[in-house]
Parts: C-alpha cells; structure tokens; sequence
C-alpha cells in the first residue's frame, strides 16, 4: 500500500506544474544518496530479495551525469554543514555507500573518479574481518542453493518449499519476519545456527565480497573518498543497551583507525530506520564526537537540518528506482515535502 501511494505520488509530481512552485516553497539545499552495491545486473538470477541494495555501474554513471546536468556540485561529507549553512550556496549531493562493499572499490570508484564526485563509504569493520553475522545476506544465499528449509523457532518447526522463485521469495519474507522480531543477540546467534545448518560460510564470503583492508586505506588516503563509520557488527544500535552500542560503535571506529591511520569523523546507523536510530542514538553519535550522521531515513536537505547534523535523511537509489525520471521526482524533494505533510524535517 505504501509503495502504491509512493508511486502515485511520484506520478502525480511528474505530471503536475505545482513542482517548481513547490520546490521554491521547500527551499531544498540539497540531498545526499544512499547506495549499497554498485555490480552489473544479474539478469539470469531471478532470486534477489536484496536486489534492493544494489544499482548498476551505468545506471550510476546515468544518475551522476543527470546531477552535473542539473548543476548540482558534488561535495565531500565535510562540507554538507558549511554547505547547509551558506544560503547562497548552489545545490549539494553528497554521496554515501553503506557497509563496505567490494565492488564500490572495483566497480564505483572508477566512476566516482570519472566525474570527481567524492563519496563517503560507511565501513563496519567487522563485515571486513568476516567476524559480523549479516542475517540478510546468509538467508538470501542459503535459500538460493536450496530446495527445502527446515527451521526451529520457540518451539515450533517451520518447513519451507524453496523449488521454486516464487517459494524462494515467500521463505525470504517469512524468514526475515522471525530475524527482524528477535532481540539483536537472539538474531546473531539465529542466522549463526541457520547458516551452520546450510553450510553457508559466513565469513569467507564476507572476506570475499566486501573490501580487503589495503582497499579501505587506500581509499582512506586517495583525497576523493572518505572513509565512516559504520559500527563493528552492523546492530541496530537501538535495540541494545546504551553501553553495547557505544562499545560497538567504539571498535569499529577503533579498527578503521587501526587500519587506515584515520579516524572517521562520520557515522551511518546500521539499518537506519526510525526503530533503529532515534533521538537518544542521536545524542550518543554527537557525544561520540561525530561530525555528521546519516539514517535511512528518506528525504532532502534544508537549512533547518544545521541543528540535527546527527539525524540527516538520504535518498535511497537502489535497484527498484533504476529510472532517471523517478530518480528525478524524488532528488526534487516534493515526494518527501508531502508525505511529511509540508514539513521537510523528520528528526524525532
Ligand atoms: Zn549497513
């Protein structure tokens, strides 16, 4: 239902001439993009219950080139609070990959370069140990490789068809359900005991999917990308006490330093959504001496956001809006101006 209001909201922004009236009356400054993965489609895979993660390296290349058409500058993280406060300012994008992909080094990088469009990658340092539990990914590659699933939870045994896409994508959604609904400790130790089950090794395709250290630090020194922080084991830092988050948060920033020789000033809240960062993760990022963090919250950014540089929104671009135009519609702001009911900030 939500994804239907979106798109008739989107349509209607498309169609209608209120957009430039509204624009000037929402006085965007400017937005920064959420991405994942950049890798060439899988068109031959029809399972892909993450593909909202992912973008093509063309449709990336597409993206930026509409941005430099439409005379946005691309700026580096550092300077979205300067950028923000300066009203005469042209319009920013800042861009922003979560966890530390390889194929943001390999695949988005040569592109980034291209255009000299700087980028932020939020690294959780344990996804680059191998030591993080990343549910979502094991679920997707054992339901790929099997027909059948067996799965014990409060008693009760659950036994899923997967032969099919379409039996593979209910498993994901039933699955998901079960991970997403236990505590963040239950949910590490679930997806160890499911991938053990399956025989899926976590952490070799953790070491072979995300960066190689030398990769962050060279990033961290190339003077185009900068590296955040992103926790160690990617948990919604809300859903543990204060004390685990903050440690969490403490290692992974600790082992970039390690790692790179420097100390990320930037944080992105592992998933990101309201139930996973609100005002009290907002205080302890700030307490933390974050310069900015970002959520997944959606949105664009206006002057007001100056005084919750720990609660900035982004804009997803992820495999299901692979159209510029809608790309369009939503880097304009107006969707987001009229969900939050003419408000542009979205911070409790
Ligand atoms: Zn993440």
């Amino acid at each position: 239902m939500k994804r239907k209001i979106q798109k008739l909201v989107l349509a209607s922004v498309r169609i209608s001439r209120i957009e430039y009236w509204l624009k000037s009356m929402m006085q965007t400054r400017g937005a920064i993009l959420m991405l994942h993965r950049v890798r060439e489609e899988r068109r031959h895979t029809p399972f892909q219950p993450n593909r909202l993660l992912e973008i093509s390296p063309d449709f990336l290349a597409q993206v930026l080139e509409f941005l430099k058409t439409a005379n946005y500058d691309f700026v580096s993280i550092d300077d979205i609070s300067d950028r923000l406060a300066s009203s005469r300012s042209r319009k920013f994008i800042a861009i922003t990959l979560d966890d530390g992909y390889r194929d943001n080094f390999e695949v988005a990088k040569p592109v980034f370069e291209k255009f000299g469009a700087p980028f932020t990658v939020y690294v959780a340092s344990g996804m680059i140990d191998g030591t993080a539990i990343p549910w979502w990914i094991i679920l997707e590659e054992v339901i790929r490789t099997q027909d059948k699933i067996s799965f014990s939870h409060n008693g009760s045994k659950l036994n899923l068809l997967c032969e099919s896409t379409k039996n593979k994508n209910h498993a994901f959604i039933i699955l998901s359900r079960i991970f997403n609904s236990v505590s963040e400790e239950n949910q590490r130790s679930l997806a160890e005991l499911f991938a053990q089950a399956y025989s899926f090794d976590i952490k070799a395709y953790q070491l072979n999917e995300m960066m190689r250290w030398d990769q962050v630090k060279e990033l961290a020194s190339s003077g185009l990308a900068t590296i955040g922080a992103h926790t160690d084991s990617h948990l919604s830092i809300a859903r543990v006490t204060p004390e685990q988050a903050r440690r969490d948060i403490q290692i992974g920033m600790d082992r970039i330093f390690a790692k790179t020789g420097v100390r990320p000033a930037h944080f992105a809240y592992p998933y990101g959504k309201s139930r996973d960062a609100g005002p009290e993760e907002f205080s302890l990022a700030k307490e933390m001496g974050f310069l900015t963090s970002v959520t997944t919250r959606a949105g664009v950014l206006v002057e007001d956001h100056l005084d919750h540089l720990q609660a900035l929104p982004r804009i997803s671009v992820n495999g299901e809006f692979q159209t510029l135009n809608e790309f369009r519609s939503i880097v304009s702001g107006v969707p987001f101006f009229l969900a939050n009911r003419f408000s542009m900030l979205d911070v409790n």
